[in-house]
């Protein structure tokens, strides 16, 4: 089975075709500087003969309509693309960012889940209609086949009200939604299932903690299988510090950075958001420039690491606590995948805690996974590569799966 997934942006269209059967990456691509005045379409194919071909295309891509046709037919092409035709995709799969409260699985998209999507948009501004126009074309391009939205959000509506609520009057959450809602739920999902795997277990009957530390950085707290608590909130702002973002601050700042230094509301909003976090703090928001400043001395380099340590410390702390029981903490994402300095400072000293880290496989190199607690350690640590186009895909198909299901029990019904 064949499964494209869709990541639309605004000017841009991340895509990857998968085969199911084997779960085997065929395509990985991307349609950038879509509206500009040149786009470029870039895709690495994997066709079966161990051997990757590197395909580059510039020209004008107007809108996404035309950055779909382009990829379909990069895909599909007779000389360099690895499937014969476009109709060998069985179904496509979307990368939706806020699915609100009205989503908390993947689902099969129909014209009232794109109108659920819309009513969406005034949380993700930015990201769902992105989306949306990604969907819209798949539909007009890919028409009868199914296609299926697969939310950042949905993981983590199985919080409980008592860790998704603000401490604001209650109307606000019954009449704006204002609540947390989380993201990054499918990189979670993925690595906590895989750690499951790992760990022999259901994923039911896992505590876990998963750490995922990119541009964006969040950590959830899994009990038996379910996000019961995750740190970023109802914007991607919240929670642990990131390349640019804040994380957790004093909400006062607000009113403080309006009165001393005469900031409107969007001109704070963009400081927090895009200004601060490693980069306001040492000018680098990328992990691997502050580790090589910090090694020539730079001491706001080495302030900028102690506090993204800190916070991440104080967090792993806390969702030990609200899990009681821990069985796997795992690191995911650019820096949780790759920098063993970071995991190394974030875990030392926590034996008490039940966290042995064994510092020689900690420095190893991560395939798939990596296990990196010594054997004494209660609680197994393991290093897991996202892949949130894989954890869309498995979504997509079990959607399939669940609605032809349920077609045969209606059909079953009738007679
Ligand atoms: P995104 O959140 O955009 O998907 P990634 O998960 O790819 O981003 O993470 C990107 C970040 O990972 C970079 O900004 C960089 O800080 C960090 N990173 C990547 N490789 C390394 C490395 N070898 N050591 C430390 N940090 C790294």
């Amino acid at each position: 089975m064949k499964i494209l997934v869709i990541n639309s942006g605004s000017s841009s269209i991340k895509y990857q075709l998968l085969d199911m059967a084997a779960e085997s990456i065929l395509v990985t691509g991307l349609v950038e500087r879509i509206g500009e005045a040149s786009g470029v379409l870039t895709a690495r194919t994997f066709p079966g003969t161990g051997v990757e071909k590197r395909f580059q295309l510039e020209t004008m891509i107007p809108d996404h309509s035309t950055g779909m046709q382009l990829l379909i037919k990069q895909i599909s092409d007779q000389q360099d693309g690895v499937i014969r035709d476009a109709a060998e995709i069985e179904a496509v799969g979307h990368r939706v960012v806020h699915g609100g409260e009205s989503f908390h699985q993947p689902a099969l998209i129909s014209e009232e889940v794109i109108q659920a999507i819309s009513a969406n948009v005034p949380l993700a501004p930015l990201h769902n209609p992105a989306n949306l126009d990604g969907i819209r074309v798949a539909r007009q391009l890919f028409a009868g086949v199914p296609q299926v939205a697969v939310f950042d959000t949905a993981f983590h509506q199985s919080m409980p009200p008592s860790a998704f609520l603000y401490a604001l009057p209650y109307e606000l959450y019954e009449q704006e939604r204002i609540r947390r809602y989380g993201f990054h739920g499918t990189s979670h999902k993925f690595v906590a299932g895989e750690c499951a795997r790992v760990l022999g277990r259901p994923l039911a009957a896992c505590n876990l903690i998963t750490i995922h530390l990119g541009n964006g950085c969040s950590m959830t707290a899994v009990e038996n299988g379910r996000s019961v608590e995750t740190s970023l909130g109802m914007t991607p702002l919240e929670g642990l510090i990131m390349g640019t973002r804040c994380g957790d601050i004093d909400p006062a700042l607000h009113a403080i950075l309006h009165r001393s230094r005469g900031l409107d509301i969007e001109e704070i909003d963009a400081l927090l958001n895009r200004e601060s976090g490693l980069k306001g703090v040492c000018g680098m928001n990328d992990m691997r420039d502050i580790h090589a400043a910090r090694q020539q001395g730079n001491k706001l380099a080495q302030l900028a690491f102690d506090m993204f340590v800190h916070r991440l410390r104080k967090y792993i702390g806390a969702y030990f606590v609200v899990l009681g029981r821990v069985d796997g903490l795992v690191f995911t994402a650019g820096i949780g995948e790759n920098d063993h300095m970071l995991r190394e400072a974030a875990l030392s000293g926590l034996e008490n805690l039940g966290i042995v880290l064994d510092r020689e496989a900690n420095a190893g190199k991560p395939g798939e996974w990596l296990r990196i607690s010594a054997p004494q350690s209660r609680v197994e640590v393991l290093v897991v590569r996202t892949n949130e186009e894989l954890e869309i895909a498995r979504q997509t198909v079990e959607v399939l799966g669940q609605a032809s299901v349920a077609t045969q029990l209606e059909a079953g019904r009738q007679i």
